[in-house]
């Protein structure tokens, strides 16, 4: 990661792109380029040592046309506005993809939770849901994990919105656990599509899975299940990594040992199964059937690009492309599922666990999967007929020619107000 694109402008280049096959007027083009508001606050939360610390926060509500707005908040000493900005865009267009009745947002707040206790990350947590109370609920604006985030602080958040709000609701926030109302299958979902992305992909090339060499860089709650759910299908996963770094073995790694080895040290680095350790650039440029970046954006920038070789990559993590990335992978002929469709599984069991919430009406785990496995089939369905259709050569590009179709219609028919 050496070019350091900024986000924002890859989403607005990649709907300009996309706008260029659509019949979609510019004024409108233009509203669907911009978030429709941004709440930048500053939390005073109490340390343990009694110190107060000061924590910059954010909730992008980017477009609203489809539906409440939907994303997740991140936890990084990274997160900016712009960053902010950027991935509730493409929870839009993610959502449209996947053919969900949501529109798109995302918060975050800069802060390494790894420097804190659980005490004043749960302060911080409840400091924010405090701040985004008046702009969340289950039919304005639902909250859910991301990077750094997971059940615990979705359960925080609920749990302090519905005291405050003096109600039960519990689809305000998903990602929650089931005991406060989450859904089965919720936290497999991101790695589960992107691994049903992947097994279409190599369907609609007429490549085998069975047996196929597969890379995952990341290995976060997205990374590793897809590594876990890869192995099942029958690939071999040879190489993993996370932010310390990777390891490789030719003949497999087994993703759940691999899991359980950075569980107890920390990182997937030193893991027993490893012939050689590699560099996290080194892991995005193997030779392999299947490339798996699920770590952050930016991971390959057009530098690196040169050097990828595998033939399918599949976006667990959201934005991992520069634009110049994604241009040089198309000349080479790397079949990219976008992120906004490969990682839609996250938000796709949201939208169950928010159903199941408002019907007080839980499904089996079974059930769950299947629902699933029938919206990222059909989302991919829509790709390739519009690849095949407008005659492109990106993916990436064929989904947001959908996606923005399908927002743009919304707009369109309900027109705007004042
Ligand atoms: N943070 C996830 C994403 O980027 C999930 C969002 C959600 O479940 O609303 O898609």
């Amino acid at each position: 990661m050496t070019e350091g694109a900024n986000p924002f402008e890859s989403l607005q280049s990649q709907i300009d792109e996309a706008a260029t096959h659509l019949e979609v007027g510019d004024d409108v083009i233009e509203r669907l380029k911009h978030p429709e508001r941004v709440l930048e606050t500053n939390l005073t939360v109490e340390l343990d040592d009694g110190s107060f610390e000061r924590f910059k926060a954010f909730r992008s509500q980017f477009n609203g046309d489809r539906g409440p707005y939907k994303g997740g908040i991140r936890y990084h000493p990274q997160v900016s506005r712009d960053e902010v900005k950027a991935l509730s865009g493409w929870m839009v267009y993610k959502c449209a993809t996947a053919g969900i009745p949501y529109g798109g947002g995302k918060g975050g707040i800069i802060i390494d939770p790894d420097e804190y206790s659980e005490a004043e990350l749960e302060r911080v947590t409840r400091a924010f849901a405090t701040e985004l109370r008046p702009m969340i609920g289950e039919d304005r604006d639902i909250p859910a994990p991301d990077v750094n985030t997971g059940q615990r602080e979705m359960n925080w958040i609920k749990d302090t919105y519905e005291t405050l709000e003096n109600t039960t609701e519990p689809g305000v926030i998903t990602g929650k656990n089931i005991a406060s109302g989450g859904s089965e299958g919720r936290v497999e979902a991101t790695g589960r599509s992107t691994v049903l992305a992947a097994r279409e992909a190599f369907d609609y090339l007429g490549k085998d899975l069975e047996g196929a060499t597969v890379a995952v860089q990341g290995y976060g709650n997205a990374g590793w299940i897809a590594a876990k759910l890869i192995d099942r299908m029958g690939a071999t996963v040879v190489a993993v990594s996370d932010s310390n770094g990777g390891v490789y073995n030719d003949s497999g790694l087994d993703p759940v040992a691999a899991r359980d080895h950075k569980n107890e040290t920390g990182s997937v680095v030193g893991f027993g199964e490893s012939e050689e350790e590699l560099t996290n650039d080194e892991v995005l440029t193997l030779d392999v059937d299947l490339l798996i970046p699920a770590a952050l954006e930016n991971a390959i920038d057009a530098d690196l690009a040169d050097d990828v070789r595998a033939d399918v990559i599949s976006e667990a993590a959201n934005g991992p492309l520069t634009p110049k990335a994604d241009a040089i992978l198309e000349d080479k002929d790397v079949f990219v599922i976008p992120d906004i469709l490969a990682n839609a599984g996250g938000v796709t069991v949201s939208y169950f666990e928010w159903v199941q919430n408002r019907q007080r009406f839980y499904w089996t785990e079974e059930k769950v999967n299947s629902e699933l496995e029938e919206i990222i089939v059909d989302a991919f369905d829509a790709l390739v007929e519009t690849l095949e259709e407008y005659n492109l050569e990106n993916p990436r590009i064929a989904a947001y020619v959908v996606a923005i179709q399908r927002v743009a219609d919304s707009f369109e028919e309900a027109g705007t107000f004042p």
